[in-house]
């Protein structure tokens, strides 16, 4: 049964930037993970941020390809630059993902790491855009394909076990 790269804050990890967790009721995603096929992983906690930490969004909303192409940067609401830790994060979920030969990851829907259909957009206004994370945009540009939360039957069918 092959592995697959799962957000911690879905599996109820406390690693949210507000210390909280967003934890999944997917009866798929519990079956996968009493099966032991599940890697939990934060890529922001993994790219050196603390618990808690301030909300960062990227600027313009310009989306995780952007900020891998060094064309935008991800803030803080004081302006603080957490691009290189967002970037380092996404890095080491690629070689999480390589080393446990996961084709597919299922990731928080909206943050500017894990988000795969949409980010908010760098007004910390709550509006947000199409487009994904950082994380997200490297695996994908890696071959490893991204679902969130809300289409776990998707990731299983790209598997081949639905
Ligand atoms: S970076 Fe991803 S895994 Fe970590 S708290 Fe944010 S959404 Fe969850």
């Amino acid at each position: 049964m092959e592995r697959v790269l799962v957000s911690a804050c879905l599996l109820g990890r406390r690693v949210r930037y507000d210390g909280g967790a967003k934890t999944s009721e997917d009866e798929l995603l519990a079956a996968w993970s009493s099966e032991g096929r599940v890697i939990p992983f934060c890529p922001e906690v993994a790219g050196g941020l603390p618990v808690p930490r301030p909300p960062a969004e990227i600027e313009g909303g310009a989306g995780g390809d952007a900020v891998l192409a060094g064309t935008a940067r991800i803030l803080t609401p004081d302006g603080d630059d957490v691009t290189e830790a967002f970037v380092a994060g996404a890095r080491r979920a690629l070689d999480a993902a390589r080393a446990a030969g996961a084709r597919v990851a299922i990731l928080k829907e909206g943050s500017p790491s894990c988000g795969s259909l949409r980010v908010y957009d760098g007004t910390f206004s709550g509006n947000s855009t199409p487009g994904r994370g950082v994380t997200t945009a490297l695996l994908e540009q890696h071959g490893i394909r991204v679902f969130n939360e809300d289409d776990i039957a998707g990731a299983a069918r790209h598997l081949g076990e639905r």
